[in-house]
């Protein structure tokens, strides 16, 4: 059966912060030369990145002791070593300019008392430099790109369309297939270029600081396209969840003055074992690791109804102005949603799945690359789906954000340049693709089974249990078992109560499962392959970084229905050697 065919010049995947500067560049950049199709599963302004919180990472007062050098060294040691340091260079260099474009444009960003914009410190950073807009960055940037696009022409929103997968033929980008969520109908989207800006994955795991929307659909489809997945291994932890539900406590809490303690109201960060002289501040994988330590030597405290355990952060000292002027929504959700004021009392907090590091491979100008180097023409990646590698092995807070804004710049001027000097590509046969055809239509069909809800849910406890902030061998290979036994339950038995056309949220529920089970599949490997402790990565039975041998990015490649096969890509070091990390 045919499928109705959709034809714009670029088309960009997703509607976050990276693939809304993305468009606002080729607009800004191109007009209406350019004819531009955004694709979003969600409402556009709906999209994940509205949840950022603290603050956007940038250079902009080199005359009070700030510096590209300085920015640039700090995200590398984040990194453990394993960015590429030309991508960091690019980075933070093209970095202030986007916070003086969203500012033109009308971005609401904090303001000291001399009336500059108000910069605060984050993890890592050896410098205040994350531009904050209160705690409410992520959704100040969204609405301030939105705005700005509004004033172009020739640019159509596919608001509530679910992209199942593109298709790559002979190293060219041809198209891609999704589903319109209000008839269920499946087009086919043709377009000389396009940016996957999906982003990440972080509903892999059941206690994360993401949106339900996060099931890293960009690196599934890539994966299946054959396209290697550069350094999946690396899932950021971020130090702050609040317990029991996951919700963000912004860095920013802690960057304004906030202390961790463990059950004995000891200040544990300021141990030797832990971050003496960063101390709340080191980077989030020291941050994160010092709590779970505190947690399995018995010093964290247990939630009595959820057994879940939990340290304190503790913001009173602040003062109710100075967290109603900074932290307003940090003071909302704690009310809200554990009916503790900061202001008053400590909140209970612990390590949540917060970012991927890993992502689809990519040069430092965003190209999506094949194994060997080459570029797919046509396609690019940015924001969290795309591993450039800015981050390496673990990522610096407000780095994100920003990188979402340097990366859709980038990627908008290049697809579009590319646009306007190629012909449209050779459109993949208008067929259902087969993953449409063997999953999809024949999961519809299915009387009964159990539903892809209860499997979703098994998977995200699986990665919670074997593939957490410290990982075993033994029990990895036990998480590998399950996910593997999850993917077979899966395909085989699965099923969709819904079996109508308009709004099938169940239907695309189960294609979101159907991904996390990819990117499961390919997490877990590549942690199982990478045989020492780097950044976020902490192996117990190799505990010490291991450059002699490992200082090289993973590249995970599909290797049939239910493998993956592993290839190496160089760290590129241009400035400074690897060192130990001290914070
Ligand atoms: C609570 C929270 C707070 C954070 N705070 C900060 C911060 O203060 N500073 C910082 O630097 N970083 C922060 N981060 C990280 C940062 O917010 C994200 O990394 C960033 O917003 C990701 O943006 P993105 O554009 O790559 O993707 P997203 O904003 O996640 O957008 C993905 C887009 O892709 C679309 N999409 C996905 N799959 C499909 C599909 N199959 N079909 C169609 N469309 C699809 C979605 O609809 C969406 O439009 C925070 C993260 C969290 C969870």
């Amino acid at each position: 059966m045919g499928v109705e065919v959709i034809t714009h010049d670029v088309v960009i995947m997703g509607s976050g912060i990276a693939g809304l500067r993305a468009a606002v560049e080729i607009k800004r950049k191109y007009g209406d030369k350019i004819d531009l199709g955004i694709i979003s599963k969600v409402q556009l302004m709906r999209s994940h990145s509205v949840a950022a919180e603290g603050g956007t990472g940038a250079v902009l007062y080199p005359e009070e002791g700030d510096s590209f050098a300085l920015h640039a060294w700090d995200t590398i040691k984040g990194s453990d070593f394993l960015a590429d340091q030309d991508a960091v260079w690019n980075f933070v260099k093209l970095m202030p300019e986007e916070i003086l474009l969203l500012d033109h444009w009308g971005m609401p960003w904090s303001r000291r008392e001399d009336g500059r914009i108000r910069q605060r410190p984050f993890g890592g950073h050896s410098f205040p430099r994350a531009t904050m807009s209160a705690d409410k960055v992520g959704h100040n940037e969204m609405r301030t790109l939105y705005n700005k696009l509004l004033q172009y022409d020739k640019w159509e929103r596919y608001d509530e369309w679910f992209i199942t997968n593109y298709v790559v033929e002979n190293g060219i980008y041809k198209g891609l297939y999704a589903i319109n969520m209000k008839d269920g109908k499946l087009y086919l989207f043709r377009s000389k270029a396009a940016i996957i800006a999906t982003g990440g994955v972080g509903r892999l795991y059941a206690f994360t600081t993401y949106s339900h929307t996060a099931t890293g659909d960009g690196m599934a489809m890539s994966f299946r396209a054959g396209i290697p997945i550069k350094d999946p291994e690396f899932v950021q932890f971020h130090p702050t969840g609040l317990v029991p539900n996951g919700i963000l406590i912004t860095e920013g809490a802690r960057g304004e003055g906030g202390i961790l303690l463990n059950n004995k109201r000891e200040r544990f960060m300021a141990r030797n074992d832990c971050a003496p002289h960063a101390k709340e501040l080191a980077s989030r994988d020291v941050v994160s690791r010092c709590i779970v330590k505190e947690y399995l030597e018995g010093r964290a405290f247990i939630d009595e109804e959820t057994k879940m355990p939990y340290i304190l952060l503790d913001l009173t000292h602040l003062g109710e102005e100075r967290i109603n002027e900074r932290l307003p929504s940090i003071r909302e959700i704690s009310i809200r949603y554990d009916g503790i004021d900061p202001a008053e009392e400590p909140i209970p907090v612990f390590p949540a799945a917060h970012y991927h590091m890993g992502g689809i491979h990519t040069d430092i100008f965003y190209k999506v690359l094949d194994e060997n180097g080459n570029w797919i023409k046509g396609l690019f990646a940015a924001g969290e789906a795309s591993a450039a590698s800015v981050h390496g092995a673990n990522r610096l807070g407000s780095n994100s954000t920003a990188e979402c804004l340097v990366s859709g710049k980038i990627t908008g001027i290049l697809a579009a340049e590319y646009a306007v000097s190629s012909e449209l590509p050779e459109a993949p046969e208008p067929k259902r693709s087969k993953e449409e055809e063997d999953f999809v239509y024949g999961l519809l069909k299915r009387e009964s089974g159990e539903p892809s809800y209860s499997i979703k849910h098994s998977l995200e406890e699986t990665m919670m249990q074997h593939f957490y902030v410290y990982r075993d061998p033994n029990s990895m290979a036990e998480g590998l078992k399950k996910i593997l036994e999850l993917r077979n339950k899966f395909f085989t038995n699965a099923y969709v109560e819904d079996k109508g056309s308009i709004y099938n949220t169940d239907m695309i529920a189960a294609m979101e499962t159907m991904n996390l089970l990819d990117n499961a599949l390919i997490v877990a490997k590549s942690a199982m392959n990478r045989e020492e402790s780097r950044g976020a990565h902490a192996r117990v039975d190799h505990p010490k970084r291991d450059d002699a041998n490992w200082l090289k990015h993973t590249l995970a490649i599909r290797n049939g229905e239910n493998d993956v096969r592993f290839s190496y890509w160089p760290v590129t070091i241009n400035t400074w050697k690897p060192v130990e990390r001290h914070y």
